[in-house]
């Protein structure tokens, strides 16, 4: 018979291209399908208008009277694309997002129907929810979870196979008010920067202060492989991730004929993909990554975090069901394919706002270059006082395959300034700027510095928390992670360091320092507390591990295991409970959740790694020693021996896979832990390296056994989209 895998080579063989669309113009498509401050301003009177405009703005809470009129008008212009539904869209702990669909519809006493949305129906919704991991916030007898309309992420049409729905973007939280969503802790994260932004830049004279709010630019890579090599693939469908699989010889590669169509296959569904992103107002551009085959990244602009935090979901969304109307499989997973680049998502984050700008540039006055060494100095602190919390925000069973695995930034989390900016710091704590600081304002040209270094060929490629100009960019964040765990971390831990210098900086002008001498005596001070975390050399480097854990005492926290107990630690209780961001309990219910997402993540793939290797791999290789043991049976009767045959090792091989199944079987089977710790350190030290056993004779096994008989795709037949 045909194995599945000469079945998927044939169908890709022979099917002709998607056809492809004419592009529609930008301006046409732009944002259509979005209730935007532009399609209210058309639909809503002149008042109404004004006050959701201020609710979208500054997060005003909106009268009911207001909030009846913006629900009346959403429904009318909604029905006008189409829609018969609507949707509170919400985002639970797990990195996906949720929605239950409710009808426009209601029946009245003459048995006819009419269609109605209230304000009150706009605002809160009730799934129920008691399916979604809570990390024991909720009692069963208090399983209710509410929805609530979030006015600061517009409300989009989202068109599927059956129709188009309203979809409202919502928080997620218990009947006692506990977050039990991302969307909540991004919005407080944000209220608590601001806080302390405003005290920081009232000390330093502003007079006139616009709300704060951070802003987020996501890089995604993923791969495509196409649909009919991943049915053939369990570990594909179920686990994102290939559990075995040799890698291709070098510069191995099939015949161009095979897989002619398919570049064009994957620009049809980039084209179609990003038609989609524009009619929903997400500004994409996308490029091939040539790093590794079949991998390809998209880059929106960059927006306000809450938004382009709901944009980010939605996006991964999308590119999953477009990728499968293309007859692809879309990974998002961060190492899909072992010995070839994982995917990571780059999040390039900055905090401002409409009277002082982006924080994080420079400015071309001696001022704002004050401010501009503040905040960076804020955010110094930041990593260095809670690496191990950014380590822990992107902690996951599959990111650990790529953190330290010299692609990808290292489980230490350092900071990255570029050689004129960390030489401003280190002259700023070796007392050199506070010398001239005295004598009044100074210019440290740190704009035209900058403007310099922007060039991205100088950038430091190996550092997982980089300045990059006017923005920092914390490149360790996974590719299939929500963006809300790690802004949250960054709001929070910046409004926590501006909290600390407001209090310094107060300290040191109330003894009558001038404002500049004040704000280079508290950079020094934090220069010389958290330095340290500077760094800007070979981040790979072996030398790099062993200074930064021995000299300079940061941590390398090299899996989720060791990183998620990070959220026990007092100092992070502490600083949420302090910004307001996380009560105890619902930090607590963090730990429980993402332990709980691990642990299920690694016993899932454990358990498919035994039954592939006992359902696929097992049958393979004893079909085929069958053969050739016969065959020397019969070549013998003939007096012919073939001495270098692969019998034998191939016989051991298999022995010793199907031993270390059962090593793996029996480890899988350990029920009782004194610990979710113990559980985790369990699935990390014990199953891990199990699968990796039973792999590695796989692998071997892979480059023995006939072609023909082999059952999964192989890398270089996955891999050859290009
Ligand atoms: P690179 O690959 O060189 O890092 P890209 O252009 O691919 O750069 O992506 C950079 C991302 O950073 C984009 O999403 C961009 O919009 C975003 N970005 C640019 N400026 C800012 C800023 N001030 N704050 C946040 N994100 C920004
Ligand atoms: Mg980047």
């Amino acid at each position: 018979g045909m194995t599945p895998r000469k079945n998927a080579i044939t169908e890709i063989t022979n099917r002709a291209p998607k056809s492809c669309k004419m592009p529609e113009p930008l301006t046409k498509i732009w944002a259509t399908d979005v209730f935007s401050l532009t399609a209210m301003e058309e639909a809503l009177s002149k008042n109404a208008f004004k006050a959701i405009k201020k609710t979208v703005q500054t997060g005003a809470t909106l009268d009911s009277a207001t909030a009846d009129i913006v629900a009346a008008a959403m429904k009318d212009w909604a029905i006008g694309k189409g829609v018969k539904f609507f949707s509170h869209i919400f985002y639970p702990m797990t990195n996906i997002t949720a929605e239950k669909h409710d009808g426009f519809i209601i029946t009245n006493s003459d048995g006819g129907a009419i269609t109605e949305f209230t304000g009150s129906l706009l605002i809160k919704g009730e799934p129920d929810g008691s399916s979604f991991p809570n990390g024991s916030l909720r009692m069963t007898n208090a399983a209710r979870g509410y929805t609530a309309w979030d006015p600061t992420s517009p409300a989009y049409v989202m068109h599927t196979a059956n129709g188009a729905t309203l979809m409202i973007p919502s928080v997620f939280m218990s009947w006692t008010g506990e977050a039990l969503d991302k969307k909540i802790p991004l919005l407080r994260s944000n209220k608590a920067m601001d806080k302390a932004a405003q005290k920081v830049l009232s000390l330093m004279g502003e007079t006139e202060i616009a709300t704060l709010n951070s802003s987020c630019g996501a890089e995604q890579e993923y791969f495509l492989v196409d649909e009919h090599f991943a049915n053939a693939r369990p570990d594909l469908l179920l686990a994102g991730r290939t559990l075995f699989g040799a890698p291709p010889a070098k510069g191995q590669q099939f015949d161009d004929h095979y897989f002619g169509a398919i570049p064009a296959r994957v620009q049809v569904f980039m084209q179609d993909f990003e038609d989609k992103l524009y009619r929903l107002g997400i500004p994409a551009k996308t490029h091939h990554n040539e790093v590794a085959p079949g991998q390809f990244e998209i880059a929106p602009y960059y927006e306000a975090a809450n938004v382009a935090a709901d944009h980010q979901q939605l996006l991964m969304t999308l590119m999953k069901s477009t990728a499968k109307e293309h007859g692809f499989l879309c990974l998002l997973h961060e190492k899909p394919f072992a010995g070839v680049n994982g995917s990571g998502k780059h999040v390039n984050w900055s905090v401002g706002n409409a009277t002082q700008g982006n924080l994080l540039d420079p400015g071309s006055t001696p001022h704002s270059n004050l401010n501009f060494l503040l905040f960076c100095g804020a955010v110094i602190r930041g990593v260095h006082k809670y690496g191990p919390l950014l380590r822990a925000v992107i902690a996951s069973a599959a990111n650990d395959h790529r953190l330290g695995a010299n692609e990808a930034p290292p489980a230490i989390l350092s900071v990255y300034l570029g050689t004129q900016l960390e030489s401003v710091f280190n002259d700023i704590k070796e007392g050199k700027l506070l010398e001239k600081a005295k004598g009044g304002l100074m210019d440290l040209g740190l704009s035209q510095i900058l403007q310099f270094e922007r060039d991205p060929g100088d950038r430091n490629r190996t550092s997982p928390f980089a300045f990059t100009g006017n923005r920092f960019e914390f490149r360790a964040v996974g590719s299939s992670q929500s963006v809300s765990g790690p802004l949250v971390a960054m709001n929070t831990m910046l409004a926590d360091s501006l909290n600390w210098i407001a209090d310094k900086l107060e300290a040191v002008m109330a003894k009558g320092e001038d404002q500049t001498a004040a704000v280079i005596t508290v950079l020094q001070e934090l220069m010389e507390l958290h330095g340290n975390v500077i760094f800007g050399g070979d981040g790979y480097s072996s030398e790099w591990h062993q200074e930064a854990v021995e000299k300079r005492g940061l941590k390398n926290i090299p899996t989720s295991a060791d990183a998620l107990p990070a959220f026990k630690e007092e100092s992070i209780i502490k600083l949420f409970e302090s910004t307001g961001v996380f009560s105890p309990a619902e930090l607590a219910s963090r730990f429980e959740v993402y332990s709980e997402q691990y642990i299920l993540t690694i016993e899932m793939e454990a358990k498919l790694v035994v039954g592939m290797a006992n359902t696929r791999i097992y049958p393979a290789t004893i079909e085929y020693l069958d053969s050739l043991s016969s065959t020397a049976t019969n070549l013998s009767k003939l007096n012919i021996t073939i001495s270098h045959n692969s019998i034998d090792e191939i016989a051991s091989e298999t022995d010793a896979m199907m031993a270390a199944v059962s090593k793996l079987k029996d480890a899988l089977s350990l029920a009782d832990f004194a610990s979710t710790e113990a559980h985790m350190n369990h699935c990390a030290d014990v199953l891990c390296p199990l699968m990796l056993e039973v792999r590695s004779h796989a692998d071997a096994l892979e480059l023995m056994v006939s072609d023909d008989l082999w059952p999964l795709p192989k890398y270089q037949e996955m891999l050859f989209i290009k």
